[in-house]
Parts: C-alpha cells; sequence; structure tokens
C-alpha cells in the first residue's frame, strides 16, 4: 500500500482526487480523521505541526527555586504529540504500508512538519521506503511531475526549521518567565517576550517616539485659480513651500492679472507594469481591498489548498523558465475573465515583468485554475481576481502617459500646472487594483493671457512620520530580516492579541512601552534585530549544510546567556522600571470627590475595585466583581459625563465584560435600592448622589452629623434614614448572598441561563437564603433547575443557612462541622434529640453539647434539657451494653430517645421507645426482662 501524508486534510483530498485519475475515491474516518483510499493508495492529511516541542518535566512551575528562568536555556526538549488521533491514525497506516510519500508544503515548515511525520513513521515501521514530493500548486499537472519524480526529505532544511524552533521557545520561555517574575505579573497578565516579537515591537515604539519628538513646522502654500474655457483650473507657486510668512504673503501681494503663460513643455512617461506577487507585496496589494496581513494570508492559504493560486509564501518575483504561462492563460479563459486573458493574449509583452528577488523554491503568486464568485464567496473571489489580474497585468505592456507642464507669469511671481493623460493604457486595462490618475488640460499657447479668479495662501505644518500599518510593518520587517514570510504576519497578530499594540495604523500601548523601553535599558540584545538577522543566516547555513543545528543553537544559547548576565544583574530595576511605567494603565481619571486620581487595584485573592490615590486622606472607592469573573482593565473611551476612562472585565475563553464608565455603572446599580429606602424619595436620592454616596452601603456607614451637613436635612432624619440604610443593606447582602449561592451551584449549561433562573426566582419570592431553605422544590423547577439539581441546592441551602443561624446562636465552626457530620441540621433538631444522643453522635464530650443545646434551646425559647454529666453517660452506656443482645447501635437509637441508662429503659414504655428508635417492643421488653433479672441477681449477696 502506498501511503501520502499531506499538510492539511484538504490538500490530502485534492492530493487524491487529483492523482486517483478519475477512479473512485473512498473516505473513511477514524477517530474523526480522513484517511481517502483509491486503488492501493492512500491519503491522508496532517494538521501541520502534530508535535510539538516542550521541556522536558520538571519546568513547568514559575516560582521553582531550581528550575529558574535561566535555567530553562539548557533545559532538554522533548517531543509531544499534540494531535494524537491524527499520529496514531499515520502510526497504524504505517505499518501496513510499503511505501510513504510526505507530500507536505515546499518550505522550511513544511519540511520540518515531513519530517515530524517521518520519524512517527519510522518508530512504527522500520524499513519501510519514504519518499517526498514537491510542488508548489496543488494541480493536476504540479502533482503528477512531483509524484513521478519524488525526492528524499531535505533533514539539512528541516533541521534549520528544528534550530528555529528550539530557539524561539528557549528565548520564548526564559526571556517571558523572567520579566513577568520581575514585574511581578502572572496568569493573564504576563509580559511575553520573543526573538522575533520583541525587536519588531521595539520599531513600532521607536516610530511612536519619532512621532511624539516631532516638533512641526509651519509653512506656507500660495496658489492661485483661473479659468480657460469654463473650467477652473489651479496653479502653484514654483516656489513650493515658504518658510516665512511675510514672504509668502510679499509674493501673494504681487500676484497679479493678467496670467501669461510663458512656456508649455510636452513629454512622455513609461509607466512599467508591475513584477509578479512574492508574499510581502501581495500582503500590500490585499491590505488596499481591507484584508489586514492576518487575513490576507489565511485567504490566500485557501485558495491554494484548493488548487485556484500557488503557494502563497514566497520570496520570488521572478517567473522561473518552467513555468507554464501559456497554458495558464489557457486554463484562465475559462474563468470569468476570459475577455481580459484574451486582451492579455493578444498584447502581450515579450517577457514578462520581473522583481528583484530570485529565488528557486517557489515561483511567485501566481493563479493556477480557474474558479467563479459563487464557488469562493466574495472575499475569497476577491483575492482570486487580485492575484488572477496581477498575473495578466505582468504579461501586459507598459503603459504611456502624455504630460503636460505649462508656466505662467504673474506679474512677475511664476506659477505652474501639470498634466497627464494616458495614450496607451497597458497594464492598467487588466489590473483596476493600481490607481492611474489622469489630469487632461486644455490646449495652451505661450503669450496667451487668462484672467486670475483667486490666489489663496495655506498656512501648513510638516507631518511627523506615519504610523506602520500592517502591510508597511511587513515590508520593514522583510527589509531588516525580522521573521519569514511564514510568519511575519503572525508575530503582528501576536503583537495585537497580546496588547502589545492596537489600532491600524498601529501603536503601541502603555505595556508594549513600558517592556520595550524597560528592555532597550537593561538588555537591548532582545530589542534589536541584529541577532534575530544572525540567526536567519546561520539558518541558511544550516540549510546548505555548512553549519549543524546543534551547532547553532549552541551559540544561541551562549548569547542567551550573556543577555541574561545583564538582566539578573538589573533584575530589580527591570521589576520596579516595567512597574512605574505601567501604573498609569490602570489610571481612570479624576476622583469625583476629591480630584485624586481614580485607579484600577487589584489585590491577592481575585479582589478588585476603584480606589482614590489620597486614600487614605480620601475613601471614595468602587467595588468590582471578583477577578475570576475576569480581569479588570482600562479601555480607550473615556465618559462625557465623568471624564473616567471605561472599564473593562477580561477573563480568556470568554466574551470580554464591558461595565463601561466606572461612576456610570455604580449609579446606574444602586440607584434602585437607594430608592428602595422607605424614607428617601427621588429628590433626595438625588441631593444623596449630588454628595458622591452611591450606594446603600456608604449610606449605612455614615454619622448623622455628616449627612445633616451634606444634604440639609434634621438630624433626626438622618438618623433614620442611616437606620433604614443599615436595614435595607442587610437584605441587600442576603439578597446577593442568595445570588451567589445560587449562581456557584447552577452548572453552565448550553441554553440555559443563569440570569435567567436568578430573576425567575426573584419572581418567585425567593430572595435570600432564609426562604430558599424553605421553598419547596417545585418552585426551583417552575425556574428551570432539574429535579435532581434542585433536591441538591435545596439541602445545600439548608444546611448554608442554618449553619448561619447555629454560628449567630454562638457554636463553633469546629464543632458545627461535626454536628452537620452527624446529620443534626436544623436548630430545632438540637431540642429535639437528647443530648446524650448528641454527645454520642458527634464525639464531643457531654459538657460541651450541654452547653451547646443550652444556648439553642435560649434561642429557640424551648426548655433547657436537664443536664447529664459525662460520667453518668459513660455509666449508663456501659449499663446498657451489658445487656446481653443490645449492640451499640442500639445504644445510639435509645440515646437518642433520651433513654440513658439502665434507669431509663425500666421506666420506658415499649411502646413508645418503638416508636421512635425502631427497635421492636418485643426485644425491649427483654431487655428489660434481663435488666430486671440482672439487677436482683446482683442485689442477693448483699
Ligand atoms: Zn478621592
Ligand atoms: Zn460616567
Amino acid at each position: 500500500m502506498h501511503l501520502i501524508v499531506a499538510e492539511k486534510n484538504i490538500s490530502a483530498r485534492r492530493i487524491a482526487e487529483i492523482l486517483s485519475d478519475g477512479k473512485r475515491v473512498t473516505e473513511n474516518k477514524d477517530a474523526g480523521v480522513s484517511l481517502y483510499t483509491f486503488g492501493d493508495t492512500a491519503s491522508m492529511g496532517l494538521r501541520g505541526h502534530v508535535v510539538e516541542i516542550d521541556f522536558e518535566p520538571g519546568y513547568s512551575n514559575w516560582r521553582s527555586e531550581t528550575a529558574t528562568p535561566r535555567s530553562l536555556i539548557d533545559a532538554k526538549t522533548i517531543k509531544i504529540p499534540t494531535e494524537k488521533k491524527i499520529v496514531s491514525l499515520l502510526q497504524k497506516m504505517a505499518k501496513k504500508a510499503d511505501r510513504v510519500t510526505i507530500a507536505t508544503d515546499f518550505d522550511t515548515e513544511g519540511e520540518l512538519i515531513g519530517k515530524e511525520a517521518f520519524e512517527l513513521v519510522r518508530t512504527a515501521n522500520a524499513k519501510v521506503k519514504i519518499d517526498r514530493a514537491r510542488f508548489s500548486a496543488i494541480t493536476a499537472q504540479e502533482l503528477k511531475a512531483a509524484f513521478a519524480t519524488t525526492t528524499e526529505l531535505d533533514f539539512a532544511l528541516a533541521a534549520a526549521g528544528e534550530a528555529r524552533q528550539s530557539i524561539d521557545l528557549m528565548w520564548g520561555a526564559s526571556l517571558t518567565r523572567f520579566i513577568s517574575l520581575a514585574a511581578r505579573r502572572g496568569g493573564q497578565n504576563i509580559l511575553s517576550v520573543g526573538r522575533v516579537q520583541t525587536p519588531t515591537l521595539s520599531m513600532i515604539v521607536d516610530r511612536e517616539k519619532e512621532i511624539e519628538a516631532f516638533v512641526p513646522e509651519k509653512y506656507w502654500q500660495l496658489a492661485l485659480d483661473f479659468e480657460k474655457k469654463g473650467e477652473v483650473i489651479e496653479a502653484r507657486h514654483t516656489n513650493g513651500r515658504f518658510h516665512e510668512k511675510a514672504a509668502a504673503e510679499q509674493a501673494k501681494d504681487r500676484t497679479k492679472a493678467p496670467l501669461v503663460v510663458t512656456d508649455v513643455k510636452f513629454g512622455t512617461k513609461q509607466d512599467r507594469s508591475p513584477s509578479p506577487f512574492d508574499t510581502t507585496t501581495y500582503i500590500v496589494a490585499a491590505a488596499r481591498l481591507g484584508l489586514s496581513a492576518a487575513n490576507a494570508m489565511r485567504i490566500a492559504e485557501d485558495l491554494y489548498m484548493n488548487g485556484f493560486i500557488s503557494y502563497p509564501r514566497t520570496d520570488n518575483t521572478v517567473y522561473p523558465p518552467s513555468l507554464d504561462l501559456n497554458g495558464i492563460l489557457m486554463t484562465l479563459r475559462t474563468s470569468p475573465f476570459k475577455k481580459d486573458v484574451d486582451w492579455v493574449i493578444a498584447n502581450r509583452r515579450p517577457e514578462p515583468t520581473r522583481g528583484k528577488k530570485s529565488s528557486t523554491d517557489h515561483p511567485p503568486i501566481h493563479p493556477t485554475g480557474a474558479a467563479t464568485r459563487e464557488q469562493l464567496g466574495d472575499d475569497t473571489f476577491k483575492v482570486y481576481e487580485l492575484v488572477l489580474r496581477r498575473f495578466l497585468a505582468t504579461l501586459s505592456p507598459d503603459a504611456q502617459w502624455k504630460t503636460l507642464k505649462i508656466l505662467f507669469d504673474a506679474n512677475g511671481e511664476e506659477y505652474t500646472t501639470t498634466g497627464g493623460q494616458i495614450i496607451e493604457p497597458g497594464w492598467h486595462a487588466v489590473y483596476p487594483f493600481s490607481e492611474a490618475r489622469e489630469t487632461i488640460l486644455p490646449e495652451f499657447t505661450t503669450g496667451e493671457k487668462l484672467p486670475i479668479k483667486k490666489v489663496t495662501l495655506d498656512e501648513k505644518e510638516t507631518q511627523p512620520p506615519a504610523r506602520y500599518t500592517q502591510s508597511k510593518l511587513i515590508q520593514r520587517m522583510e527589509e531588516l530580516g525580522l521573521g519569514t514570510k511564514s510568519t511575519r504576519h503572525e508575530v503582528i497578530a501576536k503583537l495585537v492579541s497580546r496588547k502589545y499594540v492596537e489600532g491600524n495604523p498601529l501603536h503601541p500601548t502603555l505595556v508594549g512601552r513600558a517592556v520595550t523601553e524597560t528592555l532597550e535599558q537593561h538588555a537591548d540584545t532582545i530589542t534589536k534585530p541584529v541577532m534575530t538577522q544572525t540567526l536567519e543566516s546561520h539558518m541558511q547555513l544550516i540549510k546548505q549544510s555548512q553549519r549543524t543545528r546543534e551547532d547553532v543553537i549552541k551559540e544561541s544559547r551562549t548569547m542567551l546567556h550573556h543577555v541574561f548576565d545583564q538582566l539578573e544583574a538589573n533584575q530589580q530595576a527591570i521589576g520596579d522600571d516595567i512597574r512605574d511605567r505601567t501604573a498609569e494603565e490602570m489610571n481612570l481619571g479624576k476622583c469625583p470627590v476629591c480630584g485624586g486620581t481614580l485607579a484600577i487595584k487589584h489585590l491577592r485573592g481575585n479582589t478588585q475595585f476603584i480606589g482614590c490615590s489620597r486614600y487614605p486622606d480620601c475613601t471614595f472607592n468602587i467595588g468590582l466583581p471578583m477577578a475570576q469573573w475576569g480581569f479588570a482593565v482600562r479601555t480607550d473611551e473615556v465618559c462625557e459625563k465623568h471624564g473616567l476612562s471605561f472599564v473593562r472585565l477580561i477573563r480568556k475563553g470568554a466574551r470580554p465584560w464591558d461595565i463601561g464608565c466606572p461612576l456610570c455603572h455604580q449609579i446606574n446599580s444602586n440607584r434602585e435600592s437607594l430608592e428602595e429606602i422607605p424614607s428617601a424619595d427621588k429628590a433626595l436620592v438625588d441631593r444623596i448622589q449630588a454628595c458622591h454616596i452611591y450606594t446603600v452601603a456608604e449610606l449605612a456607614r455614615s454619622t448623622p452629623e455628616v449627612l445633616t451637613k451634606k444634604l440639609g436635612i434634621s438630624p433626626d432624619r438622618a438618623a433614620t434614614l442611616i437606620q433604614e440604610a443599615g436595614i435595607g443593606l442587610a437584605k441587600l447582602r442576603r439578597r446577593s448572598e442568595c445570588r451567589k449561592f445560587m449562581r456557584d451551584r447552577l452548572i453552565p449549561r448550553r441554553g440555559r441561563s443563569s440570569a435567567k433562573i436568578l430573576n425567575a426566582l426573584k419572581d418567585a419570592g425567593i430572595t435570600d437564603l432564609a426562604i430558599l431553605a424553605k421553598a419547596e422544590s417545585a418552585t426551583l423547577k417552575n425556574a428551570g433547575v432539574s429535579d435532581a439539581e434542585a433536591e441538591q441546592l435545596l439541602t445545600e441551602a439548608r444546611i448554608v443557612f442554618n449553619s448561619q443561624i447555629l454560628k449567630e446562636i454562638g457554636i463553633p465552626a469546629v464543632s458545627l462541622k461535626k454536628y452537620l457530620a452527624a446529620g443534626i441540621i436544623e436548630p430545632e433538631a438540637f431540642c429535639a434529640t437528647s443530648p446524650a444522643a448528641l454527645s454520642e453522635k458527634t464525639g464531643m464530650s457531654a459538657g460541651t453539647v450541654q452547653r451547646h443545646v443550652s444556648l439553642v434551646c435560649a434561642y429557640l425559647n424551648k426548655p433547657v434539657p436537664k443536664k447529664i454529666s459525662k460520667l453518668q453517660i459513660e455509666r449508663g452506656k456501659k449499663e446498657l451494653l451489658a445487656i446481653s443482645g443490645l449492640g451499640s447501635a442500639a445504644v445510639e437509637k435509645l440515646f437518642a430517645a433520651g433513654i440513658i441508662d439502665g434507669e431509663g429503659l425500666l421506666a420506658a414504655d415499649p411502646a413508645r421507645v418503638f416508636l421512635a428508635t425502631g427497635i421492636p417492643e418485643e426485644k425491649i421488653r427483654n431487655y428489660q426482662k434481663i435488666l430486671k433479672r440482672k439487677r436482683e441477681t446482683a442485689i442477693i449477696p448483699l
């Protein structure tokens, strides 16, 4: 059997479809992984990398004393399967195969993925023949040629990929840990540092600094409008920019009609057809269609996998001689662009255009198949059209322009205007994505006099350099040798997702800037592109087998150790620096009470809130949900009313929770409960809020003196208000406690909203635990809780609620635990069970139990049971156990029924004891008989 291993499932299917040559292809699934079979051949897809490198076990604890960040530099790495189902199918098939062809993408990454597959196949089958098929497009022609002339896997190329992988892991992991620990950041808040990522971020930060440092200079531009044949035309002063206003004004004053034509210059201009697309120029062109770099690559890969365009990761801008341009044109004649294709065939330039970079791995990006809009959908079709038209443009003749430049004189001041007109559209005819703006001027003759309509003097300012757009940044990264054609767009996406940069064009966030500037100061190797460029050149050497992977990694290790020497020497300063610089990212704006600064504070144990910088002098604060609901951060939006930045709660894997303006949120979510205070009418609530009291809790904490002064109400009214607020607060606490109780226990489930259930319960009057503890399970079921859950909830509610009461009564927590374990949950149970039995069940001493029972009985207004000593219990228990046939289980039951010794047993009515204990009357009578006899025989010897 011949096994073909492709990079992805979709390419595996395409390969099977093409190579089967019309034979039936069967798709079988093994644990969800597809296998395409035809004749004696099977084709399966990987999911890119199916194994991942990681450090060997023992390095996962960030705070370990021994596995320090630096220790990661020399840590051994292992390969772990990340796609277990695919790996297992691959190995299962490898055992049966007599030939395996690796058909992954043809580049460094693809070769490495191929090598990973190679190793997995070898483990399963030591003898099978393994070869490699290389192709740049998934088309019949390319694939058949590739499979007819397979070669060996290029281990040198794969080794280059492996070296990059190891080095990226080592740099990224050790530096990320070091910086995060130094800045005391953990969890979602870590500061990531990376070999390519950090120098790229540094470029964005540098540009931002240039922009900030830029001092704009004023300049003036002089222009005039004149009229010719009813058309208004603008001419500019030939001086260009005037740097002094006075000079510009003088020139303006001197400008007088008539405007005399002094010269008419004709010319022509060649407008060269564009060169073929490589990855970078493609991304730049796609950006003009409104696509981000990552999106542009995703769509291009999709088109490649489906055989519509060639491999989109390429540095080549020269078509190789082997590329069948005529064949491609013929194929494209069946696309919706037949008219354009035919025009190109009729007007074709002798040689296609060529760019500056020629490499042998892949041809420039070009179309390989015909597709329709219906087939692809709008966005993908837009990209397909771009690639197709670019290909056509590279085969089209240059465009020709006619140019015209007119010089004028206005009372000694010289003006000019220029025009341009396409006379041969050339490639513009098939490539509308590049603007060709024509300015058509009427005819002028020297000496002609024209009227001036108006003269305008514009004051302007020099502009700072522009921020990087994603595509500009990719171009710059390429120039600096940062990253590869395959990774550049991913690096940018990473910077965005890690909140180091934002917006388009890109600008650094406060954190992005803090990390970069701190590193620049203490270990600038990480922020400079040199180190990364060195590695790229080493990778080239590995590819050419001039250096080994181990050797390059070793050198990189040494380099990283030097970086750590610097970092560790400055650890304290680095941490302090980053913390100082990022403190601002938590500032929200002015405190409404004192004018200090409000900032988000994160405390240990998930607590977060908004507090004032003038604490303790100013105690104004706004509560926030616990951090497990989302880590609070500031956003760019600012409240128009309060001037405070908006707050957002972010949580991995969850949609962010936008709180908006924290003060607006505070006001809105507490207004209703303030209005629930009986003596506070709407007008008073308005006044209360105007004094920056927003919650019932703040009101309850206030003093009558303060309120009297602030609100202008009588001391009596103030006292009532505070008292009512106290009652209201207790109610609110019980309400939120009940909500929290339910929320914690309602397991999130698809199609069920816990908020909805909570509201239904609220409508049913269940607003606190006391009510919930006594509720019927039917009420819960009506609100949408399942049967089993309702029972569980009610039991737990009873436990939680009664525990609170018992605690209030004065039962210590340790004892409470013992009572709960013994099933004594409700206070009533303390009075219904005899203290002796309680002592027996809980293992606590009789004295302790007696004390607790007295407390509970007093609380419930019930008579306190007679005191029993420990000795009495012990003696009674012994006496009862001495009765033959009466075991400890029965003793416990009797104790519970208040029968704690022989005396009690003899005095008891067997029928009643049966009701209380379940021990048959017959047995009890028997116990009584035995006991009586015992007593009698015991008396005789006296
Ligand atoms: Zn304040
Ligand atoms: Zn607001």
